[in-house]
């Protein structure tokens, strides 16, 4: 459309990739993932399996962070016998969030020997590249299959570049050399993780299971590879995919190269549910994989978390480190009180706070803000106005600006989000 002599384009929103909706049960708790299930954030524990109080204690810090489904590592009839016990101590708890269990090559026997642990999880992961090889991999993988029908468990096929089934690559690779433009190696690994997952939920489908109860992954490390991967498996089924830079690597690297991966794939509609792989720091909080979710899923406009703060990034007219720390201790403290505010305050996710440096940008950007705060940059006078639903409402000065700020943020949140109570 043109207005004027300037042109209005669209701007662009995510495709909708329709996928089939799958459920995650636990107790009176679903989790519906894919179809029109917003994007679920998942993230898995790095406990022994087997210390069941700590692996339940790590699974409650998830699941309060936010964590939709919280995978656990069940590799020993150790960790299969614990698994029943971590869900009751979760239940305990009051933590209803579903359980998926991770399996790699003895995964058949594992769930076979210990109906409890088969039970006590909601969805299975399966990584087709560890099940087995030729006809007893076929069997090995049936045996899952049977489980999850017996207790009516989803699955998810996890194919992983790392542990790609070698014999599919390699009679891919043969198969390919014979061609008369051969495609280069790389081609080949992504068709073959994608050939694994298809072919790994047509056998699946074949055994009983619904195509509803099927997830796929195909999980690479590097951000390009993971995208084309992606693309093409989105492309040739509707089963809802879960979405992962596997080995993102650690801190501002694993954080960076997660969201640039997701973020692309999401925008076009691709991933029903995403897990982002973080290397915990040394005395880093295993959420911090949830928190790095969440920001992706927020930042890209496809569901909010927690209230938002925007702030500047600081520049040569604001010397002092006033409005930095104010930042940090308005934005830890809006996501230390989710937990309860998201029961207390519904909708509250959804708040827009501004700190700013200075008369620049502060006032404006505060206007655009459900509540921003202008801090004075050097040179100004020691004021601090503070915007509320765009209108100037006051304007705070001396040392407790931010014990201020923080009390007319909460009043706010009181006043605009506290639940009706009917009478
Ligand atoms: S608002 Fe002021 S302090 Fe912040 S970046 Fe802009 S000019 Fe610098």
């Amino acid at each position: 459309m043109t207005m004027g002599g300037f042109s209005l384009v669209d701007v662009a929103t995510p495709n909708a990739r329709r996928s089939r909706q799958a459920r995650v049960v636990w107790g009176a708790r679903t989790v519906t993932v894919g179809g029109d299930a917003p994007v679920r954030v998942q993230s898995m524990t790095n406990t022994d399996t087997v210390d069941v109080i700590g692996t339940a204690i790590q699974v409650k810090a998830l699941a309060l962070a936010g964590s939709e489904l919280v995978r656990i590592t069940v590799n020993t009839p150790e960790a299969a016998q614990a698994v029943p016990h971590v869900r009751e101590q979760l239940d305990r708890m009051g933590i209803d969030v579903p359980l998926v269990g991770d399996f790699h090559y003895n995964g058949h026997r594992l769930l076979a020997d210990y109906p409890a642990c088969a039970e006590a999880l909601s969805k299975y992961r399966i990584n087709p590249g560890n099940v087995g090889k030729g006809a007893k991999g076929d069997k090995q993988f049936a045996q899952m299959i049977e489980v999850a029908l017996r207790y009516n468990k989803p699955v998810r096929i996890g194919v992983n570049w790392g542990s790609l089934d070698q014999e599919l690559l390699a009679a891919m690779m043969d198969e390919n050399a014979s061609r008369v433009a051969p495609w280069d190696a790389k081609q080949v690994m992504y068709q073959a993780m994608i050939s694994s997952a298809l072919q790994s939920a047509q056998a699946a489908c074949e055994l009983g299971m619904a195509h509803e109860q099927i997830i796929l992954s195909c999980k690479v490390s590097g951000v390009q590879d993971l995208i084309s991967v992606y693309r093409g498996l989105a492309q040739r089924c509707d089963y809802p995919l879960h979405l992962g830079l596997t080995e993102a690597g650690m801190a501002t690297k694993g954080t960076v190269a997660s969201a640039a991966a997701l973020s692309i794939l999401l925008q076009e509609g691709i991933g029903d549910t995403i897990r982002v792989s973080l290397t915990p720091q040394p005395g880093e909080a295993r959420t911090q994989e949830v928190v790095v979710a969440q920001e992706i899923l927020q930042a890209l406009g496809l569901r909010s978390f927690a209230p938002s703060v925007t702030a500047c990034p600081g520049c040569g007219r604001t010397t002092s480190s006033t409005f930095q720390e104010l930042t940090k201790q308005i934005d830890d403290f809006l996501r230390a009180q989710m937990p309860v505010w998201r029961v207390q305050y519904p909708g509250v996710e959804k708040l827009k706070v501004a700190v700013m440096g200075c008369i620049v940008n502060g006032p404006g950007e505060s206007k655009h803000a459900d509540i921003g705060i202008s801090l004075p940059g050097t040179g100004e006078a020691l004021a601090a106005p503070v915007y509320i639903d765009g209108e100037k409402a006051m304007t705070l000065r001396g040392d407790g600006i931010s014990q201020a700020f923080q009390q007319i943020v909460e009043d706010y949140i009181d006043r605009r989000f506290a639940k009706t109570v009917v009478v």
